[in-house]
């Protein structure tokens, strides 16, 4: 991870992310490219870019998705815990398809 990926990281950490979750990077539908997924991903598909402590191995990267830079903490959405934020994530996937 680059310098700035690290400072990212560090500032969602700060915004109550919790580290390992990486719900939003499952449940939600992303429409713009990600590397590796050209077309983007559906609703509660892996994004290939998550690794397997459940965190983004693009943090820091230019080729990040802009969206995935503005998805912050949200204490509504990201709930207490991992299996809240996917089952409200998805929901609100669905609410808003
Ligand atoms: S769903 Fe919320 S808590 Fe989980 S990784 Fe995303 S921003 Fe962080
Ligand atoms: S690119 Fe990173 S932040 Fe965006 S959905 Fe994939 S793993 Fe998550």
């Amino acid at each position: 991870m680059s310098a700035s990926g690290a400072a990212e990281q560090r500032a969602a950490l700060a915004e109550g992310c919790r580290p390992g979750c990486g719900a939003c990077c499952i449940a939600p539908s992303i429409h713009s490219p990600i590397p590796g997924m050209p077309e983007g991903k559906p609703a509660g598909v892996r994004c290939v870019q998550l690794d397997d402590g459940n965190l983004c191995r693009l943090f820091g990267d230019p080729s990040r998705p802009a969206l995935c830079a503005r998805f912050g903490f949200d204490e509504a959405l990201c709930g207490s815990h991992r299996e809240e934020a996917l089952e409200r994530i998805a929901a609100l996937e669905l609410a808003t398809r």
